[in-house]
């Protein structure tokens, strides 16, 4: 019994992790930049560097936050 707990906890968190990694490949393309809503054009989710890494600074944030709900 024990060996199955261990399993389902292993595959929660296992799935959990590819949960985060895919979120973040799989932004779509909208044109706009996800951060701050400026054109973006070229296929570029993200205006720079910038905004990228402040996108995913807030999805941080907001993932820390639910997870302390
Ligand atoms: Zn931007």
């Amino acid at each position: 019994m024990t060996d199955q707990c261990d399993k389902a906890q292993e595959f929660e968190a296992m799935h959990r992790d590819i949960a985060q990694h895919t979120r973040r490949a799989t932004l779509p393309y909208t044109g706009q930049c996800h951060n701050c809503g400026d054109i973006t054009g070229g296929g570029r989710r993200f205006c720079d560097a910038d905004c990228r890494d402040d996108y995913e600074k807030r999805m941080k944030l907001k993932g820390a936050h639910a997870n302390s709900n």
